[in-house]
């Protein structure tokens, strides 16, 4: 498989922005390698013993990575044996965004380390005896994380909510890993300071809460920048028009033959002030048929029920029928949330053109009331851009690092449960709360001031004074 006698190096933090990432890196050069490149406060880095950690200033010089780096970090240094892997341990906790972890990274792949495979630190906890089958098959769920630009229009839809969720837990979570971090120091004085069980049940509680608030979470549709309006009506009263004359793209095929147009076809919509948004033609909405009209339907139904302005289309040249009335409402029970605009088109052909009960009157043909048409969904979709409820909604992205980070502290749980001492296990469990804190502070930057210093201060100044 791997060798397992060199360096080696990755970022283990989830990919994508954030407010830290963590660089891991494990073999016997670990520590000489990360001390060129982090400078503790005070002291060296690479004299630090055993399990401890320093703030202090990671420097990566300017190179083909660009502008030099310097910045605020800290350092876990986890001496072997007693580490996740059982080599020399080092951890650099450097802040976000990914270029900085990425800078960090190049430069010790530079000084000598080799850029880990997946799973390869846990590939060597497991051979070092570390972990057992289940253990590693745990640890290798953990998590994939894709883009980042919905982790910022998250951030920025969701306000307050999830930034509260994600800082309660990583609150809780930290005070658990400061008395998890300590209780390795103090092991060695014949002291206890906490019950295994307890800290155990502390981590569930957690685990528990984080799983069910993604759980509950309402699914917050990927690309929420890019709002979509659909048209819906009945066959032949001239959405396809509509839709190419409002976007000025042929890309709906039109046809003086009612229902022909079978799939969900869309194109870019330019509204007053430059905004655009996607305008989809969900021609064969409600209507009942062959295999290929209800399978037209079905996509049809998907997309009236995800868009966030229904227009409805009429033929103004017939009025508005019983069959409109009746697709009217099923579009307004596909999608309750969204406004439906009613568009009497045809008008041109309209012997009364005032006797349609219409919000706006347009022509595909002349082009009447198409302005109108973009205006008022400009101002129905500004309208509609703060969404009511209140509900806690959650990007694929942020349900991943969510149950991520529920997982980690679910391990950690486990690992503590069946345990004599906490000290037993102090240093795997440690390993995965703060994955599961930096999986939190993924989801939310301001959340992730997580180690609280002064909890870890007060712990160790009380036992461990000389150490
Ligand atoms: P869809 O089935 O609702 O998509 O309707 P189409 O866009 O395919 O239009 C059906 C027929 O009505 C076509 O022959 C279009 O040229 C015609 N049509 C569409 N809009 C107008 C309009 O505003 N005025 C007139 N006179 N004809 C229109």
């Amino acid at each position: 498989m791997f060798p397992a006698d060199d360096t080696i190096a990755a970022i283990s933090t989830a990919a994508g922005s954030a407010a830290r990432a963590i660089v891991r890196v494990s073999g016997p050069e670990a520590l000489v390698l990360a001390a060129r490149l982090f400078t503790p406060a005070a002291g060296f880095l690479d004299e630090m013993p055993g399990f401890r950690w320093a703030d202090g200033l990671v420097r990566v010089p300017a190179g083909q990575a660009g502008h030099a780096i310097e910045l605020p970090a800290r350092a876990y240094v986890f001496g072997a044996p007693r580490s996740y892997t059982r080599q020399d341990v080092v951890e650099l906790h450097v802040p976000g965004p990914a270029v900085v972890a990425n800078a960090v990274l190049g430069a010790l792949v530079a000084a000598g380390a080799r850029p880990a495979e997946p799973g390869e630190f846990t590939t060597r906890a497991f051979f070092s005896g570390r972990l057992d089958l289940s253990a590693a098959e745990a640890v290798a769920d953990v998590i994939d994380a894709a883009g980042d630009a919905q982790l910022r229009s998250a951030m920025g839809a969701l306000g307050g909510q999830l930034s509260r969720l994600c800082r309660a837990a990583s609150d809780r979570l930290a005070d658990v890993l400061a008395v998890v971090e300590a209780s390795i120091d103090v092991a060695d004085e014949g002291l206890a300071l906490a019950a295994p069980a307890e800290l155990a049940e502390r981590l569930a509680a957690q685990a528990d809460a984080l799983e069910g608030a993604a759980r509950r979470a309402a699914d917050m549709p990927e690309g929420r920048d890019r709002p979509t309006v659909v048209l819906a009506g009945r066959p032949n009263v001239g959405k396809s028009s509509l839709l190419n004359a409002l976007t000025g793209e042929d890309r709906a095929i039109v046809s003086a033959l009612a229902g022909t147009t079978r799939d969900v076809l869309g194109a870019t919509l330019t509204l007053p002030g430059g905004a655009e948004a996607t305008l989809q033609d969900a021609a064969g909405f409600g209507r009942p048929g062959d295999a290929l009209a209800e399978a037209a339907d079905s996509a049809a139904r998907r997309a009236v029920a995800r868009a966030d302005v229904v227009c409805f289309v009429a033929d103004a040249s017939a009025g508005l029928t019983p069959g409109d009335r009746e697709l009217l409402e099923e579009v307004a029970a596909a999608n309750p949330r969204a406004p439906v605009l009613v568009l009497a088109n045809k008008i041109d052909l309209a012997a009364r053109p005032d006797g349609l009960d219409a919000d706006i009157r347009t022509s595909a043909l002349t082009g009447t009331g198409l302005d109108d048409v973009r205006r008022e969904l400009g101002r129905r979709l500004h309208l509609n851009a703060a969404r009511p409820g209140g509900a806690l909604g959650l990007h694929d992205r942020q349900r991943r690092c969510i149950l991520a980070a529920a997982a980690a502290a679910r391990r950690a749980a486990e690992l503590l449960a069946r345990a004599a001492d906490v000290a037993d296990v102090a240093e795997l469990a440690a390993v995965d709360v703060r994955t599961a804190l930096a999986e939190l502070g993924n989801v939310s930057p301001d959340a992730a001031g997580y180690v609280s210093d002064d909890i870890l201060a007060r712990i160790f100044s009380r036992f461990c004074v000389g150490k």
